[in-house]
């Protein structure tokens, strides 16, 4: 995606956004009062009582194509089990009792605070189009600390290791990076 593409559609999905998360305001919880054990062992307790979720039938995805990025149809209409804006992600109801999930949409509200909503998005269209959903490069930091999490009973910090992910991510470029653990 070029920088004038990006400079045309960024005001637009950040307005969809604004304006889906007013929308669900009312229904939107702090992950904290959901009561999972494992994470408050991965992050810290501001974190998740700062957190919001909302549970929903089809988690919102912004109308891309309509907004002339028709080459992200294909994510547009993926039923994902969740989905994240900034403090506050949508979990489809059935995998509502799903802590990974969970887990995931979690380093995915790190990934939007540390680079602030413009560079998120410009980095996940980017990784999207150049990649697809599954490879992009914050997609795979996500998926990478959540198979962590799913393997080892050993808490770790997920935030600096996310951190540190982001970091390797940005100064090498933007290739997948070596993010594919063993
Ligand atoms: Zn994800």
């Amino acid at each position: 995606m070029t920088e004038q593409e990006f400079r045309k559609v960024y005001p637009l999905i950040a307005g969809w956004i604004k304006k889906t998360l007013a929308q669900h305001a009312s229904v939107a919880r702090p992950v904290a009062s959901l009561g999972f054990s494992r994470l408050p062992h991965c992050y810290d307790a501001q974190l998740l009582a700062s957190s919001m979720v909302v549970l929903v039938p089809k988690v919102p995805m912004p109308p891309l194509s309509a907004m002339g990025l028709d080459r992200f149809r294909e994510f547009e209409q993926m039923d994902a089990g969740g989905t994240t804006y900034l403090n506050t992600y949508f979990v489809r109801a059935d995998q509502a009792h799903s802590e990974s999930l969970h887990f995931h949409e979690l380093v995915h509200v790190i990934q939007w605070r540390l680079l602030g909503p413009e560079k998120f998005l410009a980095l996940y269209a980017d990784g999207l189009e150049r990649f697809g959903y599954r490879k992009s490069p914050l997609e795979r930091i996500a998926f990478r600390l959540q198979k962590r999490f799913e393997r080892e009973a050993q808490p770790f910090n997920v935030e600096a290791a996310c951190q540190s992910l982001i970091q390797d991510m940005t100064s090498h470029g933007d290739g997948p990076a070596p993010l594919d653990g063993p």
